[in-house]
């Protein structure tokens, strides 16, 4: 089947078309990027981009805050935004009137999920989570095989951490909390640290030392309260291979031996990265047009 798939980002859109079935074959067949300006000006040249290519449905898998409540007024507008222009768009809406097909809406970290759980390394499992690490941090959550909602989505980025002992006084990014993951473990928060872009630093090793020490805190709680079967971790701060290794070793001393499982046994195989080359989005984005269908 034929379907549209939009992996909508704060800095770029990614507008696909896919051929997908229902289990696990996939087909990119075509693909365009185009920078994230305003509605009036990105959204007409998406439009244009999907018109006449056929689809059946499309997927859209969003930056947020979004509302993903059905029964919402405003489901399937983008909410509170710190990119203003787009604060309150109806995003499903204009796709819905201007397509006239059925459009599938969530959150883009639960797409990257949705990706990796039908096609990727977290097929077949029910309990999942993907946590991407760049501009900004956000969680996935796949819990009995449902993507987790609930009152708004889950803002995994934001919750609390202890310092690391040498990072006292370092003012966080966050503009709401002095001490969360986003605000000081994303891209933005490294390069503030250590005054130079998180790619310039892969031979400093305190920095990744301490960027593990984050990420493993933030996973220990995850595995804490989510339980999941697979922890996904993808975006530009995780093309630091060496983070792997040095945040499996620091989840394990961190958890202490409390949690004895086949996977906290094995954690080269539970804490892994994105297994679709970046396709993870995109592949979600199809799965949510299969639904909509
Ligand atoms: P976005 O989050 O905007 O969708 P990315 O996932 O690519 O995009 O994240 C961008 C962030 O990741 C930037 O802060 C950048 O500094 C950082 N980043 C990109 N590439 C690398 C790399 N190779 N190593 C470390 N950090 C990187
Ligand atoms: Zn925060």
């Amino acid at each position: 089947m034929r379907v549209g798939a939009l992996e909508a980002g704060g800095t770029k859109m990614v507008c696909a078309v896919a051929e997908v079935d229902g289990k696990e074959s996939w087909e990119i067949l075509d693909r365009i990027s185009l920078p994230t300006e305003t509605p009036e000006k990105t959204v007409p040249a998406m439009l244009s981009y999907f018109k006449g290519k056929g689809i059946e449905a499309l997927g859209i898998a969003c930056f947020g805050p979004v509302d993903l409540h059905k029964d919402s007024p405003t489901y399937g507008c983008i909410t509170t935004t710190p990119k203003l222009e787009w604060a309150g768009y109806d995003i499903v809406g204009i796709f819905e009137k201007e397509l006239g097909i059925p459009v599938g809406f969530d959150t883009d970290v639960n797409g990257s999920l949705l990706g990796e759980a039908y096609y990727g390394c977290a097929r077949g499992l029910k309990n999942s989570i993907y946590i991407t690490i760049g501009t900004g941090v956000g969680a996935g959550i796949m819990t009995n095989g449902q993507m987790l909602h609930g009152m708004l989505h889950p803002e995994a980025g934001h919750i609390t951490l202890h310092r690391h002992e040498k990072d006292a006084d370092f003012q966080g990014k966050c503009p709401f909390h002095d001490s969360c993951l986003e605000g000081l473990a994303a891209g933005p928060a490294i390069e503030k640290r250590w005054g130079k872009k998180a790619a310039d630093l892969a031979d400093v090793p305190e920095v990744w030392e301490m960027e593990a020490y984050y990420i493993a805190q933030a996973l220990v709680n995850f595995i804490l309260v989510l339980s999941p079967e697979k922890i996904i971790l993808g975006g530009g701060v995780m093309h630091q291979e060496q983070l792997f290794p040095l945040i499996r070793k620091e989840v394990s001393r961190q958890m202490n031996g409390y949690i004895k499982t086949a996977q906290m046994e094995n954690l080269d195989d539970y804490i892994v990265g994105a297994s679709l080359g970046d396709n993870q989005g995109i592949l979600g984005a199809c799965r949510l047009a299969l639904e909509a269908l």
